[in-house]
């Protein structure tokens, strides 16, 4: 083996081990970690960050890249991890490393004057925080340099080569149709009674069924685990660990169904990327719209079609005997898809969320195109809420407050959960006419599907981009239309209009 291969090998593996240890510790922290254990983890944290960057940006990796884009004749796999070391090597030294660990150190804060400022709704606490995040990515947009767009810089982060152009696009055409869609729903659709979902339902119960729904979903359990914690998330150690997290409500069982069915999606996505890219950091999927879109495709097109209540329906009856007449499967597919305009992201319906992210996207452009006011978000954020939904918020935590994102220092990363939907819907139309989709979805034989996704999607990992794999996967270029008659359908269709 060439011996900068070998080098890069080595840099690629000590990076990914370092990052293993700290991403254990998140884990550990979201589930089991004593309250008080905070303050040395936030140490060790802090030293192991710093290892990690030093490891990375340094004059004798800057050679090696060097050196290596001079190599020709290297395999695509190889090619593809090398890339993605790059990437994360270039958008790391952009900024110096004592910049680096004080926006480190203004997140930790920033993090923690969130949550109080949420759980008080008093934005004015929170908005010089903000106002500080903003301008550190501001400054980051130009140490990376931008073509057309400002916030093309941000987005890049999170959907490598995405752009503001086709976001806008992507947008627009989805406001023309959702919005007054939302509105004839609303004043013309049909009326669907909730009485199934709004009952109590004991958490072994709910328990029980997540396992279940992970076997349908060809999860592997000997390479994975479910653990409880307030926010549902994935995590990929590697190919062979992957754990994933739900709650638990006992008076809201599609709460545990759905982010069950979402982070084993993600999940699927993690375990099964090629065998060859061993413990390298492009071994799992990397960007978040296309990971988005295997969540989302096991939750929404999967999880809550007309086709799998006949699976899930079932599956409650047997759970819960007492209550089985309330399982009949078509109410179970109306309950489960009931459209209400509500001010909250996370708890909003397949329809509408789309609204919740345009929002944000809308506010994040504003943000990064002008000079902007932190005070004066909370009312434009409101009017947009007005404007779009019909509902306006009556504090700042049902409004402004409510993500964590931006405290995070996560600008650019909304607009993937609405492009992860539109993806997924593209690639269902493609596999309703290789494989028949709706028809293995009614079987409840989902093997197919999954084999499909990891053949034309998973086992790259991070080595390919988003535009080549919806174009490799679809045989097209993105195009939103898929989504958009996807919802138009489904949601006439149940409300009769
Ligand atoms: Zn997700």
């Amino acid at each position: 083996m060439n011996d900068l291969i070998k080098q890069f090998n080595d840099l690629d593996e000590t990076l990914k081990s370092l990052w293993f240890f700290m991403e254990l510790s998140n884990f550990d922290e979201a589930t089991i970690a004593p309250k008080n254990s905070g303050k040395e983890r936030g140490i060790a944290m802090s030293k192991l960050s710093k290892i990690y960057y030093e490891k990375l940006v340094n004059d004798e990796n800057k050679k090696l890249f060097e050196e290596l884009d001079k190599l020709t004749g290297i395999d695509e796999l190889t090619l593809g991890r090398i890339n993605f070391v790059k990437r994360e090597y270039q958008k790391t030294s952009l900024v110096p490393m004592d910049e680096y660990s004080q926006y480190a150190g203004l997140l930790v804060n920033a993090n923690a004057v969130w949550e109080d400022a949420k759980e008080s709704g008093d934005y004015s606490t929170f908005a010089p925080y903000l106002d500080k995040i903003i301008k550190y990515n501001k400054k980051y947009i130009e140490y990376k340099g931008y073509k057309d767009h400002p916030y093309n810089a941000l987005l890049d982060d999170y959907e490598a080569g995405m752009t503001v152009a086709q976001c806008d696009a992507f947008f627009e055409k989805l406001k023309a149709k959702i919005v007054p869609l939302l509105k004839e729903i609303t004043e013309k659709g049909e009326k669907i009674e909730a009485n199934i979902f709004n009952k109590n339902y004991d958490i072994k119960g709910q328990e029980k069924i997540g396992n279940k729904l992970m076997q349908i979903l060809n999860y592997d359990l000997n390479r994975g685990i479910l653990k409880e914690s307030v926010h549902p998330f994935t995590m990929s150690l590697s190919k062979n660990d992957v754990r994933i997290t739900t709650h638990y409500y006992e008076d809201n069982i599609l709460s545990s169904i759905y982010s069950t069915i979402h982070e084993t999606g993600h999940a699927l996505y993690d375990q099964n990327v090629s065998d060859e890219l061993g413990f390298s950091l492009a071994a799992a999927g990397a960007y978040m719209g296309i990971h988005e879109s295997q969540s989302r495709l096991h939750e929404n097109n999967i999880g809550r079609s007309r086709e799998f209540w006949g699976i899930l329906a079932p599956i409650l009856k047997e759970t819960y005997p007492e209550s089985a007449e309330r399982f009949d499967p078509e109410k179970c597919y109306k309950e489960s898809n009931i459209v209400t305009p509500s001010l909250i992201r996370i708890e909003a319906d397949e329809l509408t969320y789309a609204l919740h992210v345009l929002v944000r996207y809308e506010i994040e452009k504003e943000i990064f195109t002008r000079d902007i006011d932190v005070m004066e978000l909370p009312k434009l954020w409101n009017d947009k809420y007005e404007e779009y939904l019909g509902i306006r918020p009556t504090n700042d935590s049902e409004g402004i407050l409510q993500d964590i994102h931006w405290a995070g220092g996560s600008f650019g990363y909304f607009p993937t959960y609405a492009l992860g939907s539109a993806y997924a819907c593209q690639y269902v139309a493609k596999m309703e006419e290789k494989i028949g989709f709706t028809t293995l979805v009614a079987k409840g034989d989902l093997l197919p599907i999954r084999e499909w996704l990891t053949e034309k999607i998973h086992k790259y990992g991070a080595t390919k981009k988003p535009a080549w794999l919806i174009k490799n996967s679809t045989g097209e270029d993105f195009n939103p239309d898929y989504f958009i008659d996807y919802l138009d359908k489904k949601y006439r269709d149940i409300y009769g209009i």
